[in-house]
């Protein structure tokens, strides 16, 4: 049981969902004094701040396995599934790519795993590293003054405060603090689910675009994650409909490339993009989905978010938790990598959800021209992997 009480350190993190988790491990390897408050109680790793407890395929890129690495998780992540291939298509339409690890010079392209294995992993870690975590507490409020913020948390046991000298906002959005949030409503929700098809699937993940937005199927085990978007007025219907019915529905969506003979662990989630409008404000910075919440196409949002951790990690360490330009200068730092990564996936959106001829005609072109030239698919997959590093 938490209890409320009176911290200090050099730097407290709000929120220890994975990006806030690996933070507090990367600072906390580095000799940083850190505190990371969690809302979930202790010992309950199922509880979510999107309650019920859903489905989240995840793709971990190359380059977040890199980072898991040096942060010594990767080897207690259990459950993931290589990514080999990655085939791009639209549906219906002229035009292909054909992206392979081999081709990017890596193992694997991507790791898939679930957003809660994942967690449960982090949680494990965190705990195994002594590192001080309050769990059960809400950050309700972030003051700042010159020099350091104080955080006001609330408990079972009552209300608590940590003063540090910088805060790390990594609650994916859900506190209140004083930064504005722009929301892009794409009208789209995730359908998703764990399939089973009647071939192996030879750790190949599909990415296919149709009109009404993209469909992914991720080698997840023995199956495949579904991530299939669609119109937020069908979700509700796909996500209750008999199993066969939605089985008819995905291949008639997805096509005969596969063939589809189970469906499990159905769920549906509504898509926007939030991003906030400065990373940086007073002795704060925004990490993760609390700084920018993407459309999952392309599976960018976690692996950009861990680069934010990353990358605050060592602006910390090089500047000291207390410089007074630590917080643009993180802002700076990840400007370009923060911004490739919400122009990406919401140009796909816009380029690749909808039926417009001549632009479908463009698409099918540019799918083809990618797959013939060896070095603008060499771009596009290291892009995936290492965001605007690559
Ligand atoms: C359908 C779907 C598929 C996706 N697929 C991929 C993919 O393939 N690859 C990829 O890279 N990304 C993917 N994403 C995105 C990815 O899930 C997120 O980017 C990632 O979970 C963000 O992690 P986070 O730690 O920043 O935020 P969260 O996971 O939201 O964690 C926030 C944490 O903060 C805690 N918290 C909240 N409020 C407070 C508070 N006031 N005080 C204290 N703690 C608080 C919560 O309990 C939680 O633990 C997908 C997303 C969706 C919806």
């Amino acid at each position: 049981m938490s209890e409320a009480r009176s911290l200090s350190c050099d730097v407290a993190i709000a929120g220890g969902g994975p990006v806030g988790a690996a933070l507090a491990l990367a600072l906390h390897a580095a000799g940083v004094d850190v505190v990371l408050l969690e809302a979930r109680d202790a010992g309950n790793s199922t509880q979510s701040p999107h309650s019920p407890p859903v489905l989240r395929p995840l793709a971990l890129s190359h380059g977040s396995r890199l980072i898991f690495e040096r942060l010594d998780v990767w080897e207690a992540l259990t459950s993931l599934t290589p990514i080999e291939r990655i085939h791009v298509s639209q549906r219906g339409r002229f035009g292909r790519a054909v992206l392979s690890a081999a081709q990017a010079r890596v193992p694997a392209l991507g790791y898939v795993t679930d957003y809660w294995s994942l967690v449960v992993a982090l949680d494990a870690a965190v705990r195994n590293s002594g590192l001080e975590v309050v769990r059960g507490a809400r950050v309700t409020s972030i003051a700042h003054d010159e020099t350091s913020a104080r955080l006001e948390f609330s408990t079972s046991a009552g209300i608590g405060d940590c003063v540090a000298s910088l805060v790390a906002v990594a609650d994916g959005n859900a506190a209140p603090t004083d930064v504005g949030v722009r929301t892009t409503d794409y009208g789209q929700s995730a359908i998703t689910a764990v399939v089973e098809t009647d071939a192996p699937h030879g750790n190949t993940a599909f990415e296919r675009f149709t009109p009404e937005g993209p469909l992914a199927l991720l080698p997840f085990g023995s199956a495949y994650a579904l991530v299939w978007t669609v119109h937020s007025d069908l979700a509700g219907d796909l996500a209750g409909i008999a199993p066969e019915a939605f089985l008819a529905r995905l291949q008639e969506r997805f096509g005969e490339r596969v063939r589809f003979t189970e469906v499990d662990s159905r769920a549906a989630q509504h898509l926007t993009l939030r991003v906030a409008e400065r990373v940086d404000s007073g002795r704060a910075v925004r990490i993760g989905n609390a700084a920018q919440a993407l459309h999952p196409v392309a599976g960018q949002g976690f692996n950009l978010g861990l680069r934010d951790a990353w990358e605050l990690a060592i602006e910390v360490e090089r500047r000291g938790p207390a410089d007074p330009m630590l917080p643009p200068a993180y802002a700076a730092r990840r400007r370009i990598d923060r911004g490739g990564g919400i122009a990406f996936t919401d140009a796909l959106i816009r380029i690749f959800s909808n039926d417009f001829g001549p632009l479908a005609i463009a698409r099918g072109a540019g799918l083809a021209l990618l797959d013939n030239l060896p070095p603008a698919k060499d771009f596009v997959a290291r892009r995936m992997i290492f965001g605007s590093r690559g």
